[in-house]
């Protein structure tokens, strides 16, 4: 779609300053999937949203690489990295305009098999996983019912001798067609008989492979972007009693030790995705011409650019701090909370300033900004929303009284 002529135009054959100062820890892993990435163009990634498609290919190549692997022990067949590594790799998916909601989920899910699983499981599961023979993709929380409310899930398992039996519904389960192994949180002892509503909620492992017409049934929802996720039935599935992650009823606590890991990450895809979007806001600004000029010649253009890249190198700061307080062994509660909050704002403001320096241009297809606009809007409400972020930093950190 043509629009401009850049020769014509002196600021596009200025040398771009590193004005992104893209971030240097693990360059090689950096390089390693921006490279990886290049493969998968924006008409890749066009042509499988218009299908609402999943990316194996994609997914794929990353598992090959050993990229969705760096977060399992090297006993396991894994890399053993820290949580900074998989952040890196995150965030340089998005940064090249590629899609990590696909398969970001195989990072943090992990977590709650490497720190709560038996040595059974892990040396049963991890190496497979390592090996990209089967995908740990699914996390099944959130139902239809209670929302954020997790403590209120109405999905149960009963044991029946050495099985159990789960029956309920979960919502928003992404990439349950495309995972072998999901992570269930399950009530296993009802709430009344609980001392805390918290307690007597579950962890499974459950083999898709297995369930899948037996007992376990999927339907996929089609949303504004393509995220591949799904409601998921359970119907008197049976689980063997082996695959209980850790001790009964300690569930909710085990899926809460994972939530730093799982909130570094998104924030560190979001830094991602907003340095794609600034960058292209700024080069489309310094290249379309009207009224004989530059549109980013003028402030109108150049200030809500200048705020989103400032917006964004604050939010990336954060992210860095939760990092070193995550891999010194601290808890960063605040700071993961905090990190994802300003990031998913920052790529969000930065997917709507690069619509809007676009102009018409912003919504076609073709451009990848509309794409990116609905992409990254998502981190807005999960996985978790903005407002349950705040009511956490008011409460934990500011010791203010509990709003819910
Ligand atoms: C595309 C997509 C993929 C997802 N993938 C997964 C997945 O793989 N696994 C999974 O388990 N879940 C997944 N989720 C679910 C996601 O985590 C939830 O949608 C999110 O946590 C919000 O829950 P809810 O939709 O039930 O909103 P609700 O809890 O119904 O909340 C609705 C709105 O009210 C606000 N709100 C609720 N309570 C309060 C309060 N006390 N104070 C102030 N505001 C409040 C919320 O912030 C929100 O904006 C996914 C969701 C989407 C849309």
């Amino acid at each position: 779609m043509a629009r401009t002529d850049p020769s014509a135009n002196p600021l596009m054959e200025r040398s771009m300053p590193d004005f992104m100062n893209d971030a240097t820890d693990h360059g090689e892993i950096r390089d390693a999937v921006r490279k990886l990435c290049s493969r998968f163009d924006g008409e890749y990634w066009r042509a499988l949203d218009r299908e609402m498609a999943y990316p194996t290919e994609f997914v794929a190549e990353l598992t090959r690489s050993g990229f969705l692997g760096v977060l399992i022990p090297e006993e396991y067949g894994g890399s053993g990295l820290g949580l900074s590594a998989a952040a890196a790799i995150m965030e340089e998916i998005q940064r090249s305009g590629c899609n990590g909601g696909a398969c970001h989920a195989q990072m943090y899910v992990m977590g709650t098999i490497l720190r709560h699983g038996s040595e059974e499981q892990k040396s049963h599961w991890l190496p497979q996983v390592a090996e990209g023979k089967i995908r740990l993709q699914a996390f099944g929380v959130t139902e239809p019912t209670s929302g954020t409310d997790t403590a209120a899930l109405r999905t149960v398992a009963r044991r029946d001798g050495d099985h159990w039996v789960i029956d309920g519904q979960k919502i928003w389960t992404s990439r349950a067609e495309h995972s072998d192994l999901m992570v269930l949180l399950a009530r296993t002892t009802p709430m009344e008989q609980c001392a805390k509503r918290t307690d007597g909620l579950s962890v499974f492992l459950v083999d898709m492979r297995a369930a899948l017409g037996n007992g376990l049934s999927i339907r996929p929802i089609r949303t504004m972007m393509n995220h591949a996720t799904t409601e998921v039935f359970f119907d008197k599935l049976r689980v063997p009693a082996g695959n209980l992650i850790g001790e009964e009823g300690k569930g909710f606590r085990y899926i809460l030790s994972g939530m730093n890991a799982e909130r570094i990450l998104i924030a560190s895809e979001c830094v991602g995705d907003a340095k794609w979007l600034i960058e292209k806001a700024r080069n489309y600004a310094c290249e379309r011409t009207v009224f004989g000029r530059a549109i980013g010649a003028n402030q109108g253009i150049q200030f809500p650019i200048a705020r989103a890249y400032a917006n964004m190198r604050a939010a990336e700061l954060m992210v860095r701090e939760a990092l070193r307080r995550y891999e010194a062994g601290e808890n960063p509660g605040a700071e993961a909370n905090m990190a994802k909050m300003l990031a998913a704002d920052a790529s969000n403001e930065a997917a709507n300033v690069c619509i809007q320096t676009h102009g018409g241009f912003g919504f076609a297809e073709e451009y990848d900004v509309e794409r990116k606009f609905r992409e990254t809007r998502l981190y807005q409400v999960a996985p978790i929303s903005t407002n349950l972020i705040l009511s956490f930093l008011a409460e934990h950190v500011l010791a203010m009284p509990r709003s819910y």
